[in-house]
């Protein structure tokens, strides 16, 4: 059977919760037969319009960030059951941007990890490694530290709620995606870990994404790489028509198609 594909758009901070509501209209007739997982990671304010207009269909609806605590006194901070209650399934974690503008470290990103599994909210967590370190060739030790921080102590069974999205940071944004052969590998890498954390049955059956200039351009080349399970899209996935013709191309994978 082949695996299931993912598709999580990261809107960043774009999109009022109107110009939410108005994608989600243009993007549902064009993806309504699709078998890909589509996830949307809005803004807060759009969670709850995005939610409601999304019910009942197969778009599912996350949000970008939320605090380690369950509550407390954390002025301007959001918490998992709030992004729940307004109808948010999943949200990211450790995402670069998160880590390098707004200095997350491992350790908080390990009790984010924590809170979303707690508090009923599937994580999708980022990792990936600088430029400085790709040139270095420390893309191996950067997986290992990344993912064994931010994943320890989870029990396996909580393990296989859990999304992984390798985002190498120099890719983020930058309009350099990648090669193939670089991300294979680093995915065999994530998949190796997390063998050795959970075993090797669940870490099978954790879906691992790659982010980073995805474009409508390289889409089939990136996921039809071995181990990629989906995508992770920043600035390709503001348009809706864009989005929904990634989603095609992925349906449209010579490796999806039944074989004869
Ligand atoms: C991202 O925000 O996670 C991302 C991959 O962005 P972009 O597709 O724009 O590189």
């Amino acid at each position: 059977m082949t695996k299931k594909q993912y598709v999580v758009a990261n809107w960043k901070m774009y999109k009022t919760a109107h110009e939410a509501t108005d994608y989600i209209e243009k993007l549902l007739p064009q993806v309504e037969n699709s078998s890909v997982r589509i996830y949307l990671a809005v803004p807060f304010t759009s969670i709850a319009p995005a939610a409601h207009f999304a019910k009942g269909t197969h778009v599912v609806i996350g949000a970008q960030n939320m605090n380690d605590a369950r509550e407390g006194a954390f002025t301007g901070e959001i918490a998992a059951l709030m992004l729940k209650e307004a109808g948010a399934s999943f949200v990211l974690i450790g995402h670069s941007e998160r880590r390098h503008i707004f200095k997350e470290d491992a350790a908080l990103i390990h009790r984010k990890v924590i809170r979303a599994l707690q508090d009923d909210i599937q994580p999708i967590l980022c990792v990936g490694e600088t430029l400085q370190e790709f040139e270095q060739d420390q893309t191996q030790q950067v997986l290992t530290q990344q993912l064994g921080s931010a994943l320890d102590k989870i029990p396996p069974e909580e393990a296989s709620r859990i999304i992984l999205a390798y985002e190498p940071v120099w890719a983020i944004g930058t309009g350099k995606t990648a090669q193939p052969n670089h991300i294979q590998e680093a995915h065999q890498i994530c998949r190796s870990i997390l063998a050795e954390l959970f075993g090797k049955k669940i870490a099978a059956t954790i879906p691992i994404l790659y982010g980073g200039s995805v474009k409508l351009e390289n889409v089939s080349k990136i996921t039809e790489t071995d181990n990629v399970d989906g995508i992770l899209v920043g600035g390709a996935s503001l348009n809706p028509q864009t989005l929904a013709m990634m989603v095609e191309a992925i349906e449209k994978k010579p490796s999806r198609k039944p074989k004869k």
